[in-house]
């Protein structure tokens, strides 16, 4: 079975072709600058150099068609024809409360996502533009939505409700919904394998640190709690997102500044974080040669801050999970910065964490970062979103 994973942003469109069967990658790529000067298409057939082409792509339904071109094309092409491709797993960033679990799309469906607009305005259009577009140019083929949100859904009152009057949660749905559900779900399932557990068995702490970055507390399997919120500003300082603050600091910002809504909000999702602490970079691994080569004093302090963050959520999520199998690391960050990785679990050796330094050296590999005395685990656990959404796809539509 072959599955096509789309990703759409507002001005972009991220793909992969799977072959399930043979568990491969056959094609990948991105539309990048969608309805802005300068749009280009990247595809990378496997075996293949990355091709790059240039060309004018106004809007999500003209970048699906080059893509499709692409993936058909006789000499670049990954298939013959797309009476080839099985099904369409689309992500999608904002389920609301409506959906606990992938679906396949219909127009209720549709319908349901237009209905959440509200809840992820940045996201779900795009989102939603890239079903529709799919809709058009292969009518026939299956399309299955997958959330962010979808794995947060088992959270309970008591971790989803915010301390506001509770009518705001009945009028207008404002609670904790958590994001990156669908790579907290792929470590989860993953790490529950490396444990020789079955998944309803095993409580895990999942570190999802990228440019967005979330920790999710892993209860029998399924998500009890997670630092993101009602979007994905809240928790943890990001590359460039401030992560919680007190929220009087918004209103006292405006005041001072005199800036309207849009700008606060502005400032809080695209200039603050480890970018605004350092005043150099968003990017982690500028924070951590500043930090660490250069003594930058604003970087030392931002790595700090961001890996600080990181070990109270995992306190607080030992605290709530009582016994704790493994910790995980995963995304950019995760996988890679074994900087990070060892400032995180610093000091943790009094809550059964002992981390093996030598094995921690280490970039992108899935691998056991704890002594054999250490009872808690600590695994490095790539992410493979779009194989999860490839899974949920698969799994929705081979049974119908
Ligand atoms: P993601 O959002 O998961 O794609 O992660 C992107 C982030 O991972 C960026 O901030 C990168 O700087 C960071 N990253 C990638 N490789 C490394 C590395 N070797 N060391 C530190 N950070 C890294």
């Amino acid at each position: 079975m072959n599955i096509l994973v789309i990703n759409c942003g507002s001005s972009s469109l991220k793909y992969q072709l799977i072959d399930m069967d043979k568990n491969e990658v056959k094609a990948k790529g991105i539309v990048e600058r969608i309805g802005i000067n300068g749009s280009q298409i990247k595809y990378e057939r496997t075996g293949m150099d990355k091709q790059v082409f240039s060309k004018p792509i106004n809007n999500h339904k003209e970048a699906l068609k080059e893509m499709l071109g692409l993936l058909t094309d006789q000499e670049l092409g990954a298939i013959k024809s797309l009476k080839e491709i099985d099904a369409v797993g689309h992500r999608v960033v904002h389920g609301g409360e409506k959906f606990s679990g992938s679906v396949i799309i219909d127009d209720e469906v549709i319908k349901a996502l237009n209905d959440n607009i509200d809840l992820a305005p940045l996201h779900n259009p795009p989102n939603i533009m890239g079903i529709m577009a799919c809709k058009e140019l292969m009518p026939d083929i299956p399309m299955v939505g997958v959330f962010d949100t979808a794995f947060h859904q088992t959270m309970p009152p008591e971790a989803f409700i915010y301390g506001i009057p509770y009518e705001f949660y009945e009028k207008y749905k404002i609670r904790r919904y958590g994001f990156h559900g669908t790579s907290h779900k792929y470590v989860t399932l993953r790490a529950a394998e490396l444990l020789g557990k079955s998944v309803d068995e095993v409580n895990l702490i999942t570190c999802h640190l990228g440019n967005g970055s979330s920790i999710t507390a892993v209860k029998n399997g399924k998500s009890v709690d997670t630092s993101m919120g009602f979007t994905p500003l809240e928790g943890l300082i990001m590359g460039t997102r401030s992560g919680s603050i007190d929220p009087s600091i918004i209103a006292y910002l405006m005041d001072k500044e005199s800036l309207a809504t849009s700008e606060v909000m502005d400032i809080l999702n695209k200039k603050s974080g480890v970018l605004g602490i350092s005043g150099l970079s968003s990017d982690f691994r500028d924070i951590e040669n500043a930090a660490l080569v250069d003594s930058n004093k604003r970087a030392q302090v931002a790595l700090k801050a961001f890996t600080y963050g990181v070990k109270k959520y995992i306190g607080s999520y030992i605290a709530a999970l009582g016994t704790v199998d493994a910790i995980i690391f995963t995304a950019g960050v995760g996988e890679n910065s074994n900087i990070v990785r060892e400032m995180v679990l610093e000091g943790l050796e009094p809550l059964g964490i002992i981390l093996n330094k030598e094995a921690n050296k280490i970039k992108g590999k899935e691998k056991e970062i704890t002594t054999p005395e250490s009872k808690v685990k600590v695994f490095i656990i790539p992410t493979n979103e779009e194989l999860m959404i490839a899974r949920e796809t698969e799994l929705l539509v081979g049974r119908d």
